[in-house]
């Protein structure tokens, strides 16, 4: 389980401090940084990017006028430009009361008209104001020394699935924010060619149709974060959804558990991460997917991803086990063999294993092994969706870990 501490620096990049500031109070920013707040505004997206220079993007404003108190408690009287991934009340409710609040430059959107009074009284405003609006076509926008650059919706689609793509860059720190995008959007962004990021915020609300694993491959980000209001009435984030980014991802945190959560990014990639409350494990799921067994081997943990998304037997490598290794030693596992409960078996190759503190991640259909991702190739699906044990034995024969759910 990972966990998330307030103030905690990423320990495999071996950050130093580029700040220090009170836990709970207004984050502190400091010069040469990009300034990433995924804002507490309950069930929705809003989040500002603030470039070293000031200016200012506002990524979505929330269902409520809550936005515009948390713009000004961070000290913003203007905004540069602000994006609304797609005209859903939960990301465009705000949005009038920022745009009669405060000087707006810009304002942009994917296009799409909504039928709903919210929007329609968006736009109004909008024209009646000195706001120049733009369309969200593929360009880079200079906030400052920051590029945000606009991944270009799919044509067609329901409203999440035209959702705007934004990737935030500064120098070696990229962020990617995707407002309610769904898988279709995902893969049909991911034929084009996505960004390996540092943070990704979680498509829809931590969904599960927000993610996959062949986008979180490509993303790889280190740091999730998931906009969800506490004990929303849509189940947001999904428990299987959250597997899938603590499998990828160093840390996540959730607005709901996290409150406000703001990264700092440098050039050079490092990152500072400071939430406004919880200081526990920021990804514990409200409840367990499925119940643990102690497993009999110290030191060696095992989980299984069983329900992919969609249909499982056309879905191979959306269904996948991770194993873990909690101990300070180098596991090696060539020729042990992990089998489910009716027997099929993964063997590994000689010379695989597991370094300390890391994990590997066993994929039921093909792939090529990179040492980190291995595959059973498979042609139908393996675990059970509705129950299973997977077992985990030594070149001897000896059961060093087992999983039930
Ligand atoms: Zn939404």
């Amino acid at each position: 389980m990972l966990s998330a501490i307030a103030g905690h620096l990423a320990p495999r990049l071996g950050l130093t401090a580029i700040c220090a500031c009170a836990i709970g109070g207004a984050p502190c920013r400091q010069a040469e940084t990009v300034e990433l707040i995924f804002l507490d505004i309950g069930q929705g997206d809003a989040a500002v990017v603030r470039s070293p220079e000031g200016k200012v993007a506002l990524i979505d404003a929330g269902r409520g006028a809550a936005v515009v108190g948390q713009l000004r408690a961070h000290g913003i009287e203007s905004i540069d430009i602000a994006i609304a991934s797609h005209p859903h009340a939960d990301h465009i409710g705000g949005m009038e009361g920022v745009v009669t609040s405060m000087p707006v430059r810009y304002y942009m959107d994917n296009g799409v008209p909504h039928t709903t009074a919210t929007y329609i009284k968006l736009m109004r405003t909008l024209q009646a104001t000195n706001v120049t609006y733009l369309e969200a076509t593929e360009r880079t926008i200079n906030l400052g020394s920051v590029d945000l650059t606009v991944i270009q919706p799919p044509p067609g689609g329901d409203l999440n699935s035209t959702s705007v793509g934004i990737v935030v860059e500064y120098g070696d720190f990229k962020a990617l924010l995707t407002g309610d995008s769904e898988v279709g959007e995902l893969n049909y962004w991911l034929e084009r060619g996505v960004p390996d990021v540092t943070v990704l915020k979680a498509a829809h609300h931590g969904s599960r149709n927000g993610v996959s694993p062949t986008w979180l491959n490509a993303t790889k980000p280190e740091v999730v974060v998931i906009s969800c209001g506490l004990n929303n009435q849509y189940g947001h984030p999904d428990v299987w959804a959250l597997r899938y980014y603590e499998t990828v991802a160093s840390e996540v945190y959730r607005t709901d558990l996290n409150g406000e959560v703001t990264i700092l990014g440098r050039r050079n990639g490092d990152y500072h991460v400071q939430m406004s409350k919880g200081k526990t494990t920021a990804a514990e799921p409200r409840t367990e997917p499925a119940p643990v067994t102690t497993p009999a081997a110290a030191g060696l943990t095992l989980w299984v991803f069983a329900d992919a998304p969609g249909n499982d037997h056309y879905n191979l490598n959306g269904e996948y086990v991770v194993i873990t290794n909690n101990s300070s030693a180098l596991m090696e596992i060539g020729g042990w063999n992990l089998c489910d409960a009716a027997s099929a078996c993964f063997t590994f190759p000689a010379g695989a294993v597991i370094p300390a503190g890391s994990r590997v991640v066993v994929y039921t259909g093909s792939g090529r092994s990179d040492g980190a991702s291995f595959f059973m190739n498979r042609g139908r699906a393996v675990w059970n969706n509705r129950g299973d044990v997977a077992t985990l034995w030594d070149s001897t024969q000896r059961m060093v870990a087992r999983y039930a759910y």
